[in-house]
């Protein structure tokens, strides 16, 4: 297994150069966690790359061991470039665990809180965490790095209405994690 550091968390990869990920790949990686608001830093310790034919297929996590796991695969796909949704996926997986914030936006019950619990979802796995991670992904991508949304749900006011849930969650209103 290979480690190095990436904008420091340790990134871990297979000993086969065929299955690492690129310089580019871990520069856009590198460019991802800058993003990543200071609070929910300490949600995540190690990021794993993984090989092709190995699990997970696209991105994972651990929450005891505050740990991403990201196929080879993904950081080749298009959504990866020029941030990394897969890994901002996940890592909200990870925040949504420490803050709660899926508990939190179930008891809401307002419009927007149902809009967000609502918002269609392709992926392997469903569920109301699914849309929590979703939309702090496209948090990131769309209001801290400014990178229009071509998904529907997040574009304009659709997206205001979602993010602003998101902001009222105690991911955001709440210093320092509970993990
Ligand atoms: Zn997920």
């Amino acid at each position: 297994m290979a480690m190095i550091w990436c904008n420091g968390f340790q990134l871990t990869m297979p000993d086969d150069e065929d299955e690492q990920p690129t310089a580019g790949h871990i520069a856009i990686l590198s460019s991802t966690i800058e993003l990543i608001p200071f609070r929910h830093l300490a949600c995540l310790r190690l990021i794993e790359a993984r090989p092709r034919r190995g699990h997970p297929r696209r991105g994972g996590h651990d929450p005891s061991t505050r740990t991403i796991r990201l196929n080879r695969n993904i950081f080749s796909s298009r959504e990866n470039d020029p941030l990394n949704q897969t890994f901002l996926h996940e890592l909200g997986h990870l925040v949504d665990r420490a803050f709660g914030v899926t508990s939190f936006v179930r008891r809401l019950h307002t419009p927007d809180a149902e809009a967000l619990l609502n918002t269609s979802h392709t992926g392997d796995t469903n569920g109301a965490g699914e849309r929590i991670a979703d939309c702090y992904m496209h948090y990131i991508v769309n209001v801290l790095a400014g990178i229009r949304s071509t998904n529907r749900a997040y574009q304009d006011g659709e997206g205001e209405r979602r993010f602003r849930v998101l902001l009222a969650s105690p991911a955001f209103t709440r210093s320092g994690s509970s993990a």
